[in-house]
């Protein structure tokens, strides 16, 4: 090829011939060839059912988030449904606590209450909850103790199992185990079917981590063990190749839907485990990761709204389908607006 005519020639594969800014000039432009968008039906937002009428306690360290009586969560829940917020998670806050945690499975439990009050005002709601014996246990932690005071991880499968079948009769349809004992999804599976509630599903809480970002959840439930941490049944953050050994585990088990928490923190476990498993990934953006943003928001530091969009958004482009969220009504509300 003559030198002239190959100097005429476009350059390819290099400046100035690649122009990344061309699809960053206009907003339309940026909105065309967008790769990841954050739908309000991802979202779930998490909710704390008290027992009671007209309750409503503010959760100091949560902004915007309260325990709630049946009759407040309903009216809650129905706001967040109207703003296309996908579900709700549930979880009970109660004083009627022993050392087996025995009104967790109650029929006349407060989130047992909360799910009959939601499926009857807002019967197309997805109800998910929460199943752990820690808000239940004198000793705060997610199972029975056995003798040495450790959690005793076989014994607490059946407990674990009977509370999610008392949610199933309530009428969830999604029941999420959160204790992180070895067996509970096949446990928990085998027990429903037999109950005759084979169409209830299992929101596995696969990869929990026992992280420091849990803070203000704990005051919002009232469920901060009495002695000890629980490291020895949560996982320890540094590890994420264990995180898919736990959804592989899960998922023969009979799991539905996997889970990571945290979610902001822990991006690269919710990659892995979208890359490891075909069902869906749950992401649980945790209490201090929420209350982060809005507790800088606050102080002017940040732009709540931008950031934590930006935050979410990251949690759905590192693979989550879905997103539980204490930002999920307000989130829900600022992409309705972007969109208009
Ligand atoms: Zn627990």
């Amino acid at each position: 090829m003559a030198p002239e005519i190959a100097d005429t020639m476009p350059r390819t594969g290099g400046f100035p011939a690649v122009r990344h800014r061309r699809l960053r000039t206009t907003e339309g432009m940026r909105r065309l060839v967008r790769e990841t968008a954050p739908r309000p039906s991802q979202f779930v937002l998490p909710m704390f059912a008290v027992a009671g009428e007209g309750v409503r306690q503010p959760v100091d360290a949560l902004p915007g988030i309260a325990r709630l009586s049946p009759d407040l969560l309903v009216e809650e829940a129905r706001a967040a449904r109207d703003a296309g917020v996908g579900g709700v998670l549930l979880f009970g806050v109660t004083d009627l606590k022993d050392a087996d945690g025995s009104s967790a499975h109650a029929a006349d439990g407060v989130v047992q209450e909360a799910v009959r009050a939601l499926k009857t005002a807002l019967p197309d709601l997805v109800v998910i909850t929460d199943v752990c014996l820690c808000g239940y246990t004198d000793h705060g932690h997610c199972g029975l103790l056995g003798g040495g005071g450790e959690v005793d991880n076989d014994a607490s499968l059946a407990v674990l199992a009977q509370t999610a079948v008392s949610h199933a009769r309530a009428g969830a349809d999604v029941v999420a185990p959160s204790d992180m004992m070895d067996g509970r999804v096949a446990a928990i599976r085998s027990a429903l079917d037999e109950a005759g509630y084979e169409d209830v599903a299992i929101m596995s809480y696969s990869a929990k981590y026992a992280s420091a970002f849990y803070g203000p959840f704990r005051e919002a439930a009232g469920s901060a063990p009495g002695h000890g941490d629980r490291r020895g049944y949560q996982m320890d953050p540094p590890n994420a190749r264990e995180a898919v050994r736990e959804v592989r585990e899960d998922e023969a088990e009979g799991a539905d839907l996997v889970m990571v928490k945290p979610a902001a923190t822990y991006l690269d476990v919710i990659r892995a485990v979208r890359e490891a498993t075909g069902l869906p990934v749950a992401a649980y953006h945790v209490s201090g990761e929420y209350a982060m943003v809005k507790a800088a928001a606050e102080r002017g530091w940040l732009d709540e709204r931008s950031a934590m969009l930006e935050v979410l958004t990251a949690v759905v482009r590192a693979g989550a389908d879905i997103v539980i969220t204490y930002a999920a009504v307000d989130a829900a509300r600022w992409i309705h607006e972007g969109e208009r």
